[in-house]
């Protein structure tokens, strides 16, 4: 068995990206692969399947020894890229990845644009390249690397979603078809999260869950002069803002029901605090404010508490309002606001769901039609103690390749397969990570790829790789720490 050399795979790495990965990638940004929630007809479109085809064509080129490329179909259902790398030792890595886009969104600077790839001060602009495009490419890169090395290595299965960002809603049927084929993983990496900054190796310890949905208030059945009617006939905008206070104390934005809150393990708070320590200001900072404007919460702790361990509302769309131009003085008939309400780690999503719906309809203002049309839930993810093998391989990898120590935090966001796979496989070691850093703003516009750290990244994937399959040996399962 070889040593892995990471100076070496880390030229290999640096190589691929520069010649292959950062092209394909150009070229996936132009793809409109808007996830099923925000395309209808994405069967009828193709996008998907173009996207499909153009990350599993790359995947199959690839000098990647024993390597299988399948695209697995199940009927009215996203496809799923289904990857295999045979390996000498007995024991599987899974790598998870997804395909699928967030929606336009506005507000694009000058010369960029969602499906419009541009290249600018070493980061990637386009709508996918870095949620969650590139991960494809990077894990495979990673495995290559390692396996041009000749090192000896376990089993690695990679699944790469087409559903991410609805919810992953195809996905458990996809994890039950290949439940023979993908096995039971000692460790899962996922490349599809965040990083607190472009200097170190982030860890995600946990994700946020989330309740969403639409509240709809109605209490005419037709728009009426609202000199006529307002005094006596409610707002139906009032009701709503109503009914919104009874979920959030619209001053402090603190959620008020104690269903949607969680006790926060001792372990994550110092982790945090340590995070604080590190970023300071930068937590707040990186997010492009108004000028004048303030955070929530007085301390940088307290923020990151917030966005990892409480829950929050954010009001992402709205219904029954016609735009500014076209906004006669009446008293409109109703009002629908999209409500996406995150939720602490250990919240049961379905459980959180079911109290919102109730929270909502019960007792309504004035007797006006109040209904929680509820979307499909997810609970979030807080990860199992991490075994010393893999802390130690991350403060490795992330001090040969950044020259920095590995730094654990939880994200905001949501993964629904991670809650899935945390309950399949109880046993497994997770290395969860990404590239969404400071304004990289995934889900919104200017989206970038920080092309040098995703490239590290790959790099410091592999470090990892290299070092889980040193711990692994033939036929004996390793002890978890
Ligand atoms: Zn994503």
């Amino acid at each position: 068995m070889s040593v892995f050399d990471l100076q070496c795979a880390d030229g290999e790495i640096t190589r691929l990206w520069q010649q292959s990965i950062t092209d394909e990638l150009v070229d996936y940004i132009r793809i409109p692969a808007k996830s099923p929630h925000f395309d209808a007809d994405w069967a009828g479109n193709g996008y998907i399947d173009e996207a499909v085809e153009h990350i599993a064509g790359w995947c199959r080129r690839q000098p990647v020894e024993g390597l299988q490329v399948e695209v697995v179909r199940q009927d009215s259902r996203t496809p799923l890229i289904f990857m295999e790398v045979p390996g000498t030792l007995d024991d599987t890595v899974l790598l998870y990845g997804h395909l699928d886009k967030q929606p336009e969104m506005v507000g694009w600077s000058e010369g960029l644009g969602p499906w419009q790839p541009v290249i600018r001060g070493g980061k990637l602009y386009g709508r996918g390249g870095a949620d969650d495009g590139y991960a494809a490419y990077a894990s495979l890169a990673a495995i290559g690397a390692l396996q041009a090395q000749g090192v000896a290595h376990p089993r690695y299965v990679l699944l790469i979603e087409a559903c991410e960002e609805s919810g992953s809603y195809d996905l458990p049927a996809y994890i039950e078809q290949l439940a023979d084929r993908i096995g039971s993983p000692s460790l899962v990496i996922c490349l599809d999260s965040g990083a607190g900054n472009y200097e170190q190796l982030w860890v995600t310890t946990s994700l946020r869950g989330m309740a969403s949905g639409t509240l709809e208030v109605e209490i005419l059945s037709e728009g009426v002069h609202s000199g006529y009617a307002s005094g006596i006939v409610p707002s139906s905008f009032r009701i709503a803002r109503q009914l919104l206070s009874r979920l959030e104390d619209e001053a402090s934005g603190r959620i008020l029901p104690e269903a949607f809150h969680a006790e926060i393990p001792a372990q994550r708070r110092e982790q945090l605090a340590a995070v604080a320590e590190t970023l300071g200001d930068g937590v707040h900072t990186a997010y492009p404010w108004v000028e004048g404007a303030r955070p929530v919460g007085d301390s940088t702790l307290e923020r990151l508490l917030n966005r990892n361990w409480r829950p929050a509302l954010s009001v992402i769309g709205a219904g029954g309002l016609p735009g500014i131009d076209s906004a006669g003085s009446v008293l409109r008939p109703g009002t629908a606001l999209k409500l996406s309400l995150r939720l602490p780690p250990t919240v049961d999503g379905e459980a959180a769901t079911a109290a919102l719906k109730q929270l909502l309809e019960t007792d309504p203002p004035y007797g006006a039609r109040v209904q929680f049309n509820a979307e499909a839930s997810a609970s979030g993810w807080n990860a199992p103690l991490v075994a010393e093998w893999l802390d130690q391989a991350c403060q490795r990898a992330s001090n040969a390749v950044f020259g920095k120590p590995a730094m654990y935090m939880g994200e905001g966001g949501t993964i629904p397969f991670m809650a899935m796979l945390g309950e399949s496989f109880p046993e497994a070691q997770f290395l969860i990570t990404g590239v969404l850093g400071p304004k990289s703003n995934a889900h919104g516009p200017n989206e970038f790829l920080h092309l040098e750290y995703a490239q590290k990244l790959t790099t410091a994937v592999a470090a990892v790789l290299a070092e889980q399959a040193g711990q692994a040996r033939p036929g004996s399962r390793r002890q978890a720490a």
